[in-house]
Parts: structure tokens; sequence; C-alpha cells
């Protein structure tokens, strides 16, 4: 057992997973681009007062999972639970808002959370997402929806549940949470503690409670908000649901679903999967109109969503096919001169053809360097020896084909073309044949 191992709730990425992290990746930045979506990267730790009051004192990420430390000079630091907070806060700093009445921003980054680690859950882990900052349409909330959907969809993941609630605008809920909690307050003592000392403190936060006794007390007695939105937010809902239904996007009303979260406005919406077990919410997201004015930009309207990439590894299942090979040529080096040699070659190879070279670095006998690149997939192995190096050859050997050529120095690079074909062997034609 090693003297340091990773803290727990972390992982590392090795370089098979993190081929196919990439590959992921490379993904979701085209599907982003190709609905307008500009990449934004904000820092990986702010003031944690962005995140108390961005996203409320009482959720369970401020309360509970921030990585808060004291910096010398005695400001209080956060690593970021979350990313709406900070990219609103970039999006204030920079004033993009007068720039462009409508901006539409996108993010791939690590987050931070001390949360029960278990299959699925890491403390820290990686989202996708985006915000659209400008319209408070409904077209607007159902071309976040669709997308986060269709992403999903993208990556052929199967057993999809969408789930949307409209939590009406923030001028309904003082009402409505005066009347929650009189309807809850008779049963209070039958719920979990920590609904308990939420009911007064924030009860909206007793429908995101995993305890099915609440959920059943819920069902039983609690008004849902939906029934006390305004006739104007109805009309947004409306809309909404119409949207997706001509996108072809199936969801599912879900009237008790509010998201852990204080920021929301009206659109909330919830993406699960029961491919990947316990923890199947693969994106959470919704309008939050109120949190520019709240972080102190002008009001603007916003929508979003944000994304386990972990996640979505998850239920993508294991990668079956072999990984590819990450080289084309191994170079093989027999004796002290060729070595400087094989560097500038290899050099060259990977600036003038773009090919994935490796040299031998372990100065180990021919028959373990062979062994080496046939482990590393190579497609083709350069072999110099101190003889090769004296007569400014060098020797090209076809993996597959088991073919070898001897090839002059000033000639080996033109051998190769990107995607590694090797001239000399394609063309049936040698040099050493001129
Ligand atoms: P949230 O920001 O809590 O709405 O989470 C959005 C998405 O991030 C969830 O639907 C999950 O896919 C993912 N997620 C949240 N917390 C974790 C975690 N601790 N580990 C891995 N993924 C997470």
């Amino acid at each position: 057992m090693s003297k340091y191992t990773r803290v727990y709730g972390t992982h590392d990425i090795l370089p098979k997973e993190a081929e196919r992290w990439r590959g992921v990746e490379g993904v979701i930045h085209d599907f982003m681009e190709l609905h307008g979506y500009g990449e934004i990267r904000t820092p990986i730790f702010e003031n944690t007062e962005l995140f108390s009051r961005g996203i409320g004192s009482e959720t369970d990420i401020v309360s509970k999972e921030m990585y808060t430390w004291e910096d010398t000079n005695k400001q209080s630091l956060t690593l970021k639970p979350e990313l709406t907070a900070p990219v609103v806060r970039a999006f204030v700093e920079h004033h993009i808002g007068r720039q462009t009445p409508i901006s539409r921003l996108y993010y791939l980054d690590a987050l931070f959370r001390r949360d029960r680690p278990q299959k699925g859950r890491q403390r820290q882990f990686h989202q996708f997402g985006l915000e659209a900052f400008g319209s408070a349409h409904p077209e607007q909330d159902a071309e976040v929806i669709s997308m986060a959907y269709k992403i999903f969809d993208t990556f052929g993941i199967e057993e999809l549940n969408l789930q949307v609630n409209s939590i009406g605008s923030s001028e309904v809920r003082p009402a409505y949470l005066k009347i929650l909690r009189e309807a809850l307050q008779p049963h209070i003592t039958e719920f979990c503690d920590t609904c308990q000392t939420r009911l007064d403190r924030n009860a909206l936060r007793l429908f995101d409670c995993k305890s099915k006794t609440c959920q059943k007390l819920l069902d039983a007695h609690a008004p849902v908000i939906i029934d006390h939105i305004t006739e104007e937010d109805r009309v947004h809902f409306d809309q909404v649901l119409e949207y997706l239904t001509l996108l072809n996007i199936p969801f599912t009303q879900n009237n008790k679903m509010v998201r852990g979260l204080d920021y929301y406005s009206r659109t909330t919406f919830e993406i699960t999967s029961s491919a990947i077990g316990a923890q199947d919410a693969l994106c959470g997201g919704g309008r939050y109109d109120g949190l520019v004015e709240q972080i102190g930009g002008k009001p603007t309207p916003a929508v979003g969503f944000a994304a386990g990439l972990e996640r979505l590894l998850l239920a993508m299942g294991e990668a079956e096919d072999e990984p590819e090979s990450l080289t084309d040529i191994y170079f093989l080096i027999l004796g002290d001169k060729s070595r400087g040699q094989a560097l500038i070659t290899a050099d060259q190879l990977r600036r003038e053809k773009g090919l994935r070279v490796i040299v031998e670095t372990m100065r180990r006998s021919m028959k373990a360097q062979m062994r080496e690149a046939n482990r590393q997939k190579a497609q083709y192995t350069i072999i110099m020896g101190d003889d090769e190096f004296d007569r400014e050859v060098a020797i090209v050997k076809d993996m597959a084909q088991g073919e070898q050529h001897e090839i002059p120095l000033d000639a080996l690079t033109d051998q190769f073309q990107v995607g590694s074909e090797c001239g000399c062997c394609e063309n049936d034609k040698h040099p050493e044949e001129d």
C-alpha cells in the first residue's frame, strides 16, 4: 500500500479512461457550439459569499458540503461546489449583458462537494452545462430543456426520464410558503429531524427530502406550488410544455419537484435514468430570473442546466472495444551514437507529419524494445544502430506486414504520410531499389 493515496471521494483518470473522456468532451463541445453556445471557464475557487448568497445558506451544498478555508488575509474562499453562481458572477463582472441582449454560455468543469461518496457520487466531480441569459420567453426554456435531453439521447443513454415543473415567479413564494407551513404544522413531529428544522426556515426544501416517510406525508398533506402560481406563470409553463411536445421531447410533469437550490423561479426540470443505479440524476436545471440581480447585475432573466459528466460516462457503460493504438511509430535505438539522431528524427516526424512517435529511453535489448513496440501497438518501428547511424540510414519495419526496408535518413520523413502510411511499403517501390 502506497504511503499516499488519493483523497476519499476523488478519482484518478488514467490514460485509457482519459481517452474516453476526451471523446465525450469533444462531442459536448461540438454539441454546444452547434447551438450557438460559447465556452466559459471560471476560476476553481471563489469568495465564499458568492455561494452562500447565490445558492442559499440553507441548502445542503452551502450548509454541509463546501470546501471552505480562510486565506491569510482573512478572506473566506471556497472551491466551487456548483457552476451557475460563478458563471453569473462572471456575466455581471464582465458586463456581458451590455454587449449583447442574449448570451449563451456553456461550461465543462470540475467541482467539489463534501458529499457522502458512493457509486456515481464523488467529492470532486465534473459537470457540463449551460446558461442562457436575456430571454424570459418560454422558447428559451424549451431550447435549454431540449438540449439537455438531446445530449443524453446523442450518447445513446437509455431509460431517460425528463420531469418538469413550474414553481412560479418569486412573488408567489411567500404566500405559498405560508399555506405550506400551515398545512404541515399539525404533522410536523412525524417528519424527519431535518425536515422539522427546515419547515420554518425553508419549507420548500422539504420536497427534496429523500425519506419515504416524509415524501408520503407530503403527498398526503402538502399543497403543491403549481396550484398557487400566477396566470402568467401558468401561460409560460403551458407554452414550455407545448414547445417540448412540438420538439418530440418526452416528459412527465412532477409537481413536487422544486430542486435543491434557492435561485430557481418558474421552470424546473430534472433528467434521470434508471440505467445507472441509486444515484440516478443525470442533469438538473431551471429558470432563475432573480439571480443576476441578486449577484449585483441588472435584472436579467436566465435559464440553464448542469449535468454530471461521471454519471454520463456511467450511463454509457464500459467501453467495449479495445482502445485504438496511440502510437504510430516506435523508435528502437541500438547504439550510443544513434540516440541524438533518433530524437531529432522523431521530432521531425511529429512536427512535419503529425505522427505519434515514441523513442526508446530505457536502453533495453533489441528484443525488449520490440516487445515494447508491440505492447504500444505501434504500426511501424524505426530501428537505428551505430552501423545505420554511420551509413546515415534507418530500418523501417511495418509491424503488421513484418516487412522491413532500409531508408536513407534524409528521405525518411517523406516516407510517411499523415495516417502513418509508409510510402515505401505502399508504393511497392523502395528507395534501395532505385
Ligand atoms: P446539481 O448541481 O446538484 O443540480 O447536480 C447536477 C448534476 O450533477 C446531477 O444531476 C448529477 O448528474 C451531477 N452530480 C451532482 N452531485 C454529484 C456528485 N457528488 N458526484 C457526481 N455527480 C454529481
